[in-house]
């Protein structure tokens, strides 16, 4: 696999496993950030329930109070219950409204249950209309304890719902679980602050003493407000450091505890001893439901609070997750120029280079090496390879030169530097190899042997410098009228030699004759433009798988002697006696 095909692999799959985790992350805060945003709505739904608990607890103050008023307070207590019981069925109604439009709670167990609730007061109300309205004498102890129960029977139902409800905030941000606590120990500390108001009212409306049922019902309830009482100042102790909780708290100890209990001790003392109370329970509800409102006081305070912590959590989860999108999509960001980074200065240099170091391997010297942008490790390897280039071009030059240099020796120690021709030596060598060649497939071949006649004079008359240029004259004459396959050479001094393969000796014979003539026929300019003749002598001899070349040559030279002793300027053939005639003679 190739170095960029890796690098790629590795960085895409390095980009997926850190996409993955991106996505996870932000998928984990995402959802923290949606659950904690229902915290405050489930906060609202809470409140509405502790509302509509706190309206059906208060709405028993005026009930009792209705039960137990002469003709002459009736109509102001009437009065008083009337608003009560609006309010009561305004915050049942705003709790089931806010049910109904939760997509969830709609179909929860807290719905059914507000409206049992509402059907309940119903019967629960017309009971104590009843009684309300008939004259004091006639009021029975038994319906009143009914009545009376009948408006705490519903109450563990609206605790269920507010139970229920809390658990959904819970749900949405456990962070608030210890201020949830808190209200939920001062809505049913309210509850039980009401109950045992009630629990005097059939006593206070027949002016009885307490039957021993209830001194003990009091007395457990007296027992549930005090454990309640330790409950809320547990979960109270990280809210005292903050002055307004104190205040609060301190309001609820002044108010209920002292003043309230006050007054419900002395119920309790009086209606244990003589049930001569010298009071209704319209004075009942006078005195003592005020006392109650500091604790729902502290319960608005905390709800408040708890609300505004719901949405600072919320504010914070919001910035987190926006933190941690920019975070990631910085991180993305970061990783992709990383590595582009590494691509574009490491693996792709990399891989130039390579291709680079095997196109030189391969001997392509002229491509190009990119100048590199950056002063680092691979711009010395770029440095490195232009010297490696430059080397090589001057090794192959070198090695271009020396080859001509061979060239032009070999040239030079085959050729006659006088006349061009080649020398006595290159002669032999490319004779023998026609030799060679004629013996395997049997053909003839012919050697002629040539001297210029009585060259010494020419010399001796115009000067060596023309006898030079006469020998030049000759063998230039000689070359163009030879046949590309035959090699004329010098043989030495005035003395030169032809092969001429694939011929016999009669045409062998004839070719030197026509070159005989021509030479004899022809002028040759030597230095200030004067004219010489000359004439020269040819010896021939051919031979068909005979005995070699030297053999051959002698026979010419033979043959050449006897032309130069019959009086030269003639052709005489191997192999003939003596007084034989050539063609010019
Ligand atoms: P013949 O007809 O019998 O061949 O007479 P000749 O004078 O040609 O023969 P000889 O062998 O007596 O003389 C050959 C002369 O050629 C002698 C030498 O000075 C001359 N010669 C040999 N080589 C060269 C050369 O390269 N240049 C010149 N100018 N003269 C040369
Ligand atoms: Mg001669
Ligand atoms: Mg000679």
């Amino acid at each position: 696999m190739s170095l960029n095909r890796l690098f790629r692999l590795i960085s895409i799959a390095l980009l997926l496993l850190f996409l993955a985790f991106a996505v996870s992350l932000v998928w984990t805060e995402w959802n923290s950030y949606r659950n904690g945003a229902n915290s405050v709505p489930a906060l609202r739904t809470f409140r509405l329930a502790l509302v509509a608990l706190e309206k059906l607890s208060a709405e028993r103050g005026p009930a009792n109070a209705f039960m137990g008023a002469s003709a002459s307070q009736r109509e102001a207590v009437a009065d008083k219950l009337k608003n009560a019981r609006a309010e009561t069925d305004a915050a049942l109604a705003a709790l089931r409204q806010a049910l109904q439009s939760h997509p969830r709670l709609r179909q929860s167990w807290s719905l059914d249950k507000v409206k049992t609730v509402q059907q309940a007061l119903e019967p629960a109300r017309a009971a104590i209309d009843r009684i309300g309205r008939q004259p004091e004498a006639e009021r029975n102890n038994v319906y009143v304890l009914s009545a009376v129960g009948g408006m705490v029977d519903m109450i563990p139902l609206m605790i269920r719902v507010a139970s229920e409800l809390s658990s959904e905030v819970d749900h949405a941000d456990p962070e608030l679980r210890e201020g949830l606590a808190a209200i939920r120990a001062a809505a049913s500390l309210r509850e039980y602050a009401g109950q045992v108001g009630s629990r005097f009212t059939p006593a206070l409306i027949a002016h009885r003493k307490l039957t021993q049922d209830e001194v003990i019902e009091i007395g457990r309830l007296y027992g549930r407000i005090e454990l309640l009482r330790g409950l809320l100042n547990t979960q109270m102790a990280s809210y005292v450091q903050r002055p307004e909780f104190a205040r609060a708290l301190e309001l609820v100890d002044k108010q209920y505890f002292d003043n309230g209990f006050q007054f419900l001790d002395f119920l309790l003392q009086t209606g244990v001893a003589s049930g001569d109370y010298g009071l209704t329970s319209v004075d009942l509800f006078r005195f003592y439901v005020p006392q109650m409102k500091s604790i729902t006081d502290l319960r608005d305070l905390l709800l408040d609070d708890m609300m505004e912590q719901a949405e600072r959590h919320n504010r914070r989860a919001r910035n987190y997750l926006l933190l941690v999108i920019a975070v990631t999509v910085v991180a993305c960001l970061f990783f992709q120029v990383l590595m582009v980074l590494i691509r574009r200065r490491v693996v792709q240099p990399l891989v130039l280079a390579t291709d680079l170091v095997s196109g030189l391997v391969e001997g392509r010297l002229d491509q190009e090496i990119p100048q590199p942008r950056y002063e680092d490790e691979i711009s010395a390897m770029m440095r490195a390879l232009k010297v490696l280039r430059q080397r090589m071009r001057e090794r192959n030059s070198l090695a271009r030169e020396r080859e001509a240099l061979i060239t032009q020796l070999q040239t030079s120690s085959n050729t006659d530097f006088l006349t061009g021709v080649l020398n006595r030596r290159a002669f032999f060598t490319h004779g023998q190899q026609q030799m060679t060649v004629a013996k395997r497939y049997g053909r003839e071949l012919a050697v002629v042997l040539f001297d210029i006649d009585h060259f010494k004079q020419i010399n001796d008359s115009y000067g060596h410098q023309a006898g030079d240029a006469i020998l030049r004259g000759v063998a230039q004459s000689v070359s163009q009228l030879l046949r590309k396959v035959d090699v004329l050479a010098r043989y030495g001094g005035e003395e030169f030699i032809i092969l001429l393969p694939e011929s016999s000796l009669l045409q062998a014979a004839a070719a030197s004759e026509k070159l005989r003539a021509a030479l004899a026929a022809g002028e040759f300019e030597i230095d200030g433009g004067r004219r010489i003749r000359v004439t020269a002598s040819f010896g021939v001899a051919a031979e068909n798988g005979g005995p070699g070349l030297e053999h051959l040559i002698k026979q010419a030279d033979i043959a050449l002697y006897r032309a130069k002793k019959l009086g030269r300027n003639r052709v005489e053939l191997a192999g003939e006696e003596e007084g034989v005639e050539g063609a010019g003679t």
